[in-house]
Formats: C-alpha cells, structure tokens, sequence
C-alpha cells in the first residue's frame, strides 16, 4: 500500500474500547464470498452477505478501521457530495431522484445498524452546513427551498446574525441547519460493524494485506482465501489491486485536531452541539466531543507526506473560525486518506463477472460507504437494481497516469484552495 500512512494515536483509538487482535489469514480458505478491506464498506458488505447464509471471510491489511472508517469526522451527510440541483442539471430528474433515495437510504441504514446491533458509538443527530463567504449564503437558502419543494425534505435556514447562537464565530454569512445529518465515534462504529459481522457468521482476518488477486484467489503473504465471488472494498487503495478501477479516485490526505478538554467552554463554543461543515472547497468540519473537546478537520494535502507538525498545521482553521481558542492546546492530530472522484461521486462497478467494487465516497463514506456495503452484497447475491444506480454514472479516470495524477491533481486542488481564501 502505497498511500501515506496514517499517523497515531486518534482520539478515537483513545477512547474506544480496546479491540482484541484478530489473527492474519493462515493457510488456504474456501468462501462463497471474499470481501478485501475492513471498513465501513467491506465491513457492512461482509455483514449483509454473511446474515442472507453466505460463507463470507473479510481480509483486512491493517486492523478493522485502519483506513479512513476508524478516522474521520464522524460527520453524517444528507444527500451525495454534489447538490441535488446539479444531479438534476447533470443527470436528469429521474437519476437526481434516484441517487437522493439512496442517500436516505445510506443514512436510515446506519441508525438501523447502530440500533439492531446495539452499538454504542455517541449517536446524535443534527448537522449545520455554513456558508464561509458572503456569496455562499443565498444559495444556501435557496437550496433549503428547493429541497422542501422537490424533494419534501425539511431544513431552516438561520440567518447570520443568528448564527452565533448555534456556534460561537462570527466568520459565518448565514447556515442550514439539517435535523437529518448526524455525528458519531467513527471507530466504536467500525469495531461494532465488524462485530455485528463476526456474530452473523463472517470471518474477519486483520493483518492480512491481499497482494494479488488471480485465479479465483485473493492471495496474502500467509495464504489464499479461493472464492466463488469478491468484494473490492479497498477504498484509496484499490489502484494497488485494480489500476483500472482505481483511476477515477485521488487519496486527498485530511487531517483532524482535537484540543485539550474546554471544560465549561465547550458548550460556549457551539451551544447547538451540532456538528458543522462550512462551504469551502477545502472544508472545515468540527464537532465537540462527548468529553468536551473541540474536534476539528481542516487543512490537507496531495502528496505521500504528511506536514511536520500536523497540530500546528491544523491549528491555523481553527484559529480563524475561533480566534477565541488561541490559548488552547492540542492533545491529538492526526490523518487519513479520503479516496475522491472528479465528479464527488462514488465509483461503483464490476470488475470481471464475480467482482464488484466500490470506491471513492468524496468525503461522504460515513453513509455511502455503509450503504455501499450493502449494495455490493446485494449485487453479488444477483439484485443489481440499486448498485446500478451507482454503477452507471459515467466517471473519467484522473489526468496524468500513475506517475504524474498527484502532482496534477496537486496543483489543480492548490488552484481551488486558493480561490477559498479569495
Ligand atoms: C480525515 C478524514 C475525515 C473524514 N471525515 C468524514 C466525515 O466527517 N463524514 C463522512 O461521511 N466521511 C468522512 N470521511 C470519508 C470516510 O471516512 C470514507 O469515505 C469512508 O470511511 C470510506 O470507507 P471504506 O470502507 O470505503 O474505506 P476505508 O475505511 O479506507 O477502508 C478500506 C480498508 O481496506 C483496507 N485495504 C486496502 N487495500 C487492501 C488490501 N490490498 N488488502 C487488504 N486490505 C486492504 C485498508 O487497510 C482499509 O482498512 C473522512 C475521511 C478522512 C480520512
């Protein structure tokens, strides 16, 4: 695997109960299903396939949530990474209302996951989507009309002046407040997936890198699992295994800080204790968390390397959202890969007759990845109808070839970061 390695330790692994190892792949397997990767993804497709009585074993190269699912905001989306207004615009009415349904249908899956399998992970509901410039605002308004109007999906809009009373800055022009989003403990949610799978019959292998897949046959270092069909749940690594598929996704590094405990300023700062994500193209995205703590993703990049001192680096959003925390330390940074498309949708498809695969969430997995699982597992048990809905969006690979994507895209994402700050 060749994209950057995530640093440790997150606030998540701090605070998620301790998970025992499981044992790497040893020997020669035989499965009706072989799912690659333990996140949201491969973990959810792992348990739809194995509770429908599938033989189902999930190889996992690090440990169940190594990827992008045991580090992310926890931040719950509506919708894809792209409005509605413009699916309909790209795609058509029929396709927009169809990609909108499954979106819901990403979010109802999770809390139905997280409530039939008893899985703690600091649930709550609610997001606020706010607009960082002037210009964003209205927009923003219109979009809560719109979604009201074609879609009967309820937002409010809450104007700048009362934003403060939500969250304590003043740099926002106005924001959405949608009940439908949410925030969670990514990795006690991974941990739980990866239960709730083991329980319904999967077997899951951690430390078990798939170096080749041939011949019916996902081979790691100490044995083969041969299977009648595979899941490719790789996320920004599944160019290692598929080059082809591979080639609609970049792996954009984000990095997240989280500050020393703020005691009684913590709800100062964000009364609502709603999570939020503003409207730059390089997004920052926060939460509190249930220890009281700021937890903010802002900043990243497009090279192998992480910066320096990450929580320096992190720290320049939150002082501009939050001058009032400049006194505030950090006790935690970290980063993760975010696998994202040119058109910030996800990349399904199959690759050969017994292979699905899906990739390339844009910042929106906690849901769609989820969601994905399930889709995977459904096509692979021959219902295609709502993985197709997916797998026939039309994706361009990423200029440049292998050598020169990251530094193209580099550059093309250093254009748009700069016209956040214009
Ligand atoms: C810092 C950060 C913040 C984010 N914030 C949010 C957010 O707030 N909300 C949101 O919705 N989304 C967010 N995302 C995106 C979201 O986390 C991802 O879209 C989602 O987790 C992808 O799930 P996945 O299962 O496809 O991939 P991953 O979780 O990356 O899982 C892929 C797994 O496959 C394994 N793997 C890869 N290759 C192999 C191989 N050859 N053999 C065996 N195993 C292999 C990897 O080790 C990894 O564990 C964020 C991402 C990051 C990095």
């Amino acid at each position: 695997m060749t994209a950057a390695t995530p640093l440790g330790p997150t606030w998540y692994e701090a605070t998620a109960p301790a998970a025992a190892p499981r044992p790497a792949l040893k020997g020669e397997v035989n499965a009706d299903v072989c799912v690659v990767g333990g996140g949201y993804a491969g973990l959810s497709a792992a348990l739809h396939l194995a509770k429908a009585g599938l033989k189902t074993v999930l190889l996992e190269a690090k440990s169940i949530g190594g990827g992008a699912s045991g580090r992310n905001g926890g931040q719950i989306h509506s919708g894809q990474r792209k409005d509605q207004e413009d699916l309909e615009r790209e795609l058509g009415d029929t396709h927009a209302r169809e990609l909108w349904t499954l979106a819901q249908d990403a979010k109802a899956l999770v809390r139905s996951l997280i409530s039939e399998h008893d899985i703690d992970c600091d649930l709550k509901n609610g997001i606020l989507h706010a607009a960082w410039k002037h210009a964003d605002a209205e927009p923003l308004r219109r979009y809560v009309d719109h979604m009201a109007a074609r879609y009967g999906y309820a937002q409010s809009y809450i104007e700048a002046k009362d934003v403060p009373a939500y969250v304590a800055t003043s740099r926002y022009h106005g924001a959405t407040n949608d009940p439908g989003g949410g925030q969670l403990h990514p990795l006690k949610f991974a941990r739980g997936l990866a239960r709730a799978a083991e329980a319904a019959g999967a077997i899951i292998h951690e430390g078990s890198i798939v170096t080749a897949l041939a011949n019916s046959k996902a081979v790691t270092t100490g044995g083969h699992v041969a299977a009648d069909h595979f899941v490719l749940a790789c996320d920004t690594w599944l160019g290692e295994l598929d080059r082809s598929a591979g080639r609609t996704a970049i792996a954009i590094n984000s990095f997240i800080a989280v500050t020393a405990p703020l005691g009684a300023r913590a709800a100062q700062l964000i009364p609502s204790d709603l999570p939020v994500a503003d409207t730059k193209f390089v997004v920052d995205y926060y939460r509190l968390t249930p220890d009281g703590r700021l937890l903010f993703g802002g900043g990243e990049n497009y090279t192998p390397r992480y910066p320096r001192d990450l929580k320096a680096f992190v720290a320049k959003p939150v002082h501009r959202v939050f001058p009032q925390l400049r006194d505030v330390t950090f006790d935690y940074a970290w980063g993760g890969p975010v696998g994202v498309t040119l058109s910030r949708l996800p990349h399904f498809g199959h690759a050969g007759a017994r292979t699905v695969f899906a990739h390339g969430f844009s910042g929106q997995g906690v849901a769609l990845a989820t969601l994905a699982g399930q889709l995977m597992a459904e096509a692979t048990m021959g219902t295609a109808t709502r993985f197709d809905v997916f797998a026939k969006l039309k994706h361009r690979p990423l200029p440049g070839g292998r050598l020169l994507r990251t530094p193209i895209m580099a550059l093309g994402m250093a254009w748009y970061a700069l016209k956040d700050r214009l």
